[in-house]
């Protein structure tokens, strides 16, 4: 490449030179993908479904593609403001800035807590240890509640983690920690390994699943269903978080991509 001193083409040569590490946060995307189960009385989404075209066949000779339905709120995914109740006047998918679908990844690990509790949800004390460790988070962020969940993608009954109450039991964020990174950080939203941005049970706190009513009513953002965080760095990370396009939509699934400067 010529030589040039400006700083995107330092990003490009970093990325081609490998010395910024592209990493994917995406759970691949199929009819097995899990999907949200709420109590009633909600109506459940149908998740992903596939419907095939043609493949080199009769119905396309030369072609392989297919029609897919999927839920806006299916696989790895994105949750707009104007998903919840609280930020019914915020904004949708379409009308968020872009620039917002950028930030730096900030990554709390709560992995041994969850694995003791699976209810287990972010506190305020975890964000003030996080800080003492690596700085406060800044207000362009994106906090990833690393719980160590991902591992379970592949084991629905591990993933939900139905207990005998009937009630999933899965981490999620307490509501002072919600309020916490509102108010003091500023941040963009919150990302989770789980189905969605609150714990499993938070159906039953008051509010009902609070991180969404406070994010949302804030005009912030969740995204569900990450995989690979353990690969980020607590800090530093450059998040690309781009939901589809779609008028008024409420979320989308996504494909969720890290830049990680190597060490
Ligand atoms: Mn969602």
């Amino acid at each position: 490449m010529s030589v040039k001193t400006n700083l995107l083409s330092n990003v490009l040569n970093s990325i081609v030179e490998e010395k910024v590490e592209i990493v994917d946060l995406t759970q691949t995307l199929n009819e097995d993908t899990p999907v949200i189960q709420l109590p009633p009385p909600f109506k459940n989404t149908g998740g992903f479904k596939f419907m095939p075209l043609s493949e080199y066949d009769e119905n396309g000779p030369v072609c392989y593609w297919n029609d897919f339905v999927a839920g806006e709120h299916c696989g790895t995914h994105f949750d707009a403001p104007i998903h919840w109740i609280s930020g019914k006047d915020g904004d949708s998918v379409d009308t968020m800035p872009v620039k917002n679908m950028i930030g730096e990844a900030c990554v709390i690990d709560i992995t041994k807590k969850a694995e003791v509790n699976p209810d287990y949800c972010l506190t305020v004390s975890d964000i003030k240890e996080f800080e003492e460790k690596h700085g406060k988070i800044s207000s362009h962020s994106f906090v990833l509640v690393h719980a160590g969940w991902d591992k379970y993608n592949d084991d629905h009954e591990k993933y939900f983690n139905v207990g005998e109450d009937g009630h999933p039991h899965t981490p999620g964020v307490s509501q002072e920690a919600s309020i916490f990174l509102i108010e003091e950080r500023d941040i963009l939203g919150i990302g989770v390994e789980t189905v969605g941005t609150d714990a499993g049970i938070a159906g039953t706190f008051d509010p009902p699943f609070p991180n969404h009513h406070y994010m949302h009513k804030a005009n912030k953002y969740g995204i569900a269903q990450l995989a690979n965080v353990d690969k980020l760095p607590a800090r530093g990370a450059v998040l690309i978080v781009n939901p589809l396009k779609i008028e008024r939509g409420s979320g989308s699934p996504l494909r969720v991509l890290a830049l990680v400067e190597k060490q």
